[in-house]
Parts: C-alpha cells; structure tokens; sequence
C-alpha cells in the first residue's frame, strides 16, 4: 500500500460500499417508494452496470489506497445474477480483509450457502417489523417477517458467525416494535442495528418528526431489558453500541441525525453503473466507468481517486444539523446503496 490518503479533514479512506444493482424486489416507501418505482420504471440497462471485472479492478485501486473493508448493496444485491462470483473475486485482492452483504434477506435461502462457499465473511440482513401489517405497509410489498426470518436461518445454516439485522426506525410507524425486536433477537447471537430514518435522497418526503432519535431506543429498550455502554470496536465505528447486562448479547444504534458522526467518516461509495460518491448526501459524483472503459491506466484511475479524497471536505450530517433546509438533487438510496 502506498502512503494513506487523507482528506481535507484528515480522513483517510477504509471502506468501500459497492452497489451492484438499482433494482429491488421491495418498495420500502423511506426508499423507493411503490407509487414513484412501479414494476416497469427504468432502471439501469444491463450494459450500464459495471461488470464484476470492473468492480474488481476498481476495488484493487481502493485497496491500493488504504481500502480494507467492502460491503456489497444496491437496490438488492441478490437480485445481480452470479453474485457468489463477485464475491470470490473481491476477497482474492490483497489488502481487502473484510468482505460484507447488505440483503432485504428474502433470496437468501436460495444463496447463502454460495456466498458463504466463495468466501463471504458478513451478512447484515434488513428487518423493520415483526409485525406483518407494519412490515408490510413498510416494504410495499406483500411479504412476511417469516420470510425474511427464513432468510437469516439460512445465512446460520450456511456457517456465518457475524450476521446483523438492520432496522430503519420511523416514529409512528414502526417504533412500537422496537422492543418486539429487542426480545425477538435477544440471546441469539444476532446483533440488532436500529437506524436513525434519514434525508436520503428526494422521494421519501422526510420529516424530522418522523426519527426517533437513537437516545430514545436505548431507553425504550433499555426500560424492558438493562443495557449498558460498550465501548467502540474502532475509531469511526458507526453504531453506538448497548450489551445486555444479562448477557444476552447486544444492540447498536445509528445515530446519524441525532449524533452525526461526519469526523470519521472514510467510505466511498460506487455505484452500480460506476459513479464515485464521497458522501451518502451528495448529488454528483466521478464517473470512474469510462475510465474503466475508456483504456485508463490503474495508475492514472488511482491518482484520478485520490485527488477526489484529497479534495473531499463532506459533512452533510453535520451541516444538517445547522442549516434548516435539506440539498437539493440527492443521490437516490437504492442507487448509492446505503
Ligand atoms: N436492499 C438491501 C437492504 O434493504 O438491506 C440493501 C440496500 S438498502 C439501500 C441498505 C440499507 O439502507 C438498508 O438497511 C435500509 O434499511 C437502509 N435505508 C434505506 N433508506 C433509508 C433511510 N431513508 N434512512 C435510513 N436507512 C435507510
Ligand atoms: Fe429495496 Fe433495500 Fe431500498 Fe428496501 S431498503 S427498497 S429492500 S433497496
Ligand atoms: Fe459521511 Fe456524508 Fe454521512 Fe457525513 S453525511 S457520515 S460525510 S456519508
């Protein structure tokens, strides 16, 4: 690796989120929304996306410039034909120590031993109610906790050690099921994540009535089951994280509008037809698939990424924190991923 690459303020870069695909077989209405995305909406044509050769090469050039973590998203992810192919070819490229999913859970039955065979090393599977009528309401689409559910006991069935369940929390809509989930996961190895709902994007009408700030899942569940403060795994660790006093396990909270976490941020983010984006919030990023197309040289692409990082001054959670009104144009979630 060559020296680390800092940005303006002095963050340097560690991990990369690869979004394979913008489709999805769910319409999470805080993320693509049914009534803006329906069944034939255009996304991505085939030969937009970048292919795993080029995703790979890309990902060896972040490596070369500090990158060590990956975590594949999209739209859903399993929805990308062959991904287990993906997968073995990203923890071949040396430097890259920790390999991630992002999944709505539902294919896994049908996938999780693959990805498990290639070399995957985590899942973190999405899961906002364990009530039907809420999940159902949430998702846009028909579905049943017990599908998702089946989906996660396949990824233990299949031998990994670290899965994560993710829960967008929205005030009024999901949250009298927090503690449910607390209970549910309680003692089963399975770390609950709870998200602060955000301003990603521009379709899901945000409101900040409408995030429960992470202080208050602590208490909800904190109130039934005791938890106590642990301490950061690492610097920049994004989830605040609560053990159960009984040893039951534990809980992390995002709290990415209460408590943004700008001064450690150190992700890139490409997306699935090859944009570069130094922020969750932007609107604009690299176009690194013509270079990738275009007969660019490694070397002139990784000098091409790090004069990007090095320019990069983002911290739009920060910001959004001081200034009322939210940017304008934002990447779409289910297009950077997450
Ligand atoms: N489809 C996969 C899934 O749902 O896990 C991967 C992509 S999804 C965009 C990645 C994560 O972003 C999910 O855990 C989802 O709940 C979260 N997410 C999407 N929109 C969000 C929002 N407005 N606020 C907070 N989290 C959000
Ligand atoms: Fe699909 Fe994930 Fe977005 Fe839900 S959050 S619509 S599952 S991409
Ligand atoms: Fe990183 Fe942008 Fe999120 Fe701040 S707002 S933590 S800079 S992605």
């Amino acid at each position: 690796m060559i020296s680390p690459v800092l940005d303006t303020l002095n963050r340097p870069i560690h991990d990369l989120r690869v979004s394979v695909t913008d489709r999805c077989n769910l319409r999470c209405a805080y993320c693509m929304p049914a009534e803006v995305y329906p069944e034939d909406f255009a996304f991505q044509p085939k030969e937009a996306l970048l292919s795993f050769e080029e995703i790979a090469r890309f990902t060896a050039i972040a490596a070369d410039l500090g990158v060590s973590k990956v975590r594949l998203t999209g739209g859903e992810p399993l929805l990308r034909r062959g991904l287990d192919r993906l997968v073995g070819m990203l923890v071949a490229i040396p430097g890259i120590e920790d390999l991630a999913l992002t999944t709505n859970g539902l294919l896994l039955p049908r996938f999780a031993q693959a990805l498990k065979d290639a070399g995957l090393h985590r899942i973190t599977v999405s899961l906002d109610s364990l009530d039907p009528e809420v999940l159902r309401r949430m998702s846009g689409r028909a579905i049943d906790p017990g599908e998702i559910l089946e989906g996660i006991a396949a990824a233990a069935a299949a031998g990994f050690k670290t899965i994560k369940v993710n829960t967008v929390v929205q005030r009024g809509v999901n949250d009298g099921g927090i503690v449910d989930l607390a209970r549910y996961f309680r003692g089963t190895g399975i770390a609950l994540r709870f998200i602060e709902y955000m301003d990603v994007g521009t379709m899901n009408h945000w409101k900040r009535g409408e995030v429960v700030p992470a202080r208050e899942i602590v208490e909800r569940i904190g109130a039934h089951f005791p938890l106590e403060a642990q301490a950061p795994n690492y610097r920049g660790e994004v989830a605040n994280r609560f053990r159960y006093m009984d040893g039951q396990g534990e809980i992390g909270v995002i709290a990415s509008v209460t408590q943004p976490f700008c001064g450690a941020c150190s992700r890139l983010r490409l997306t699935c037809d090859g944009q570069l984006f130094t922020c969750l919030f932007a609107s604009t990023g690299m176009d690194v698939r013509s270079d990738l197309r275009g007969g660019e040289e490694d070397v002139a692409l990784r000098e091409r990424v790090r004069a990007l990082w090095t320019r990069r001054s983002d911290r739009y959670s920060e910001e959004r924190a001081c200034v009322q009104s939210a940017r304008r144009g934002k990447v779409e979630m289910y297009h950077i991923g997450g």
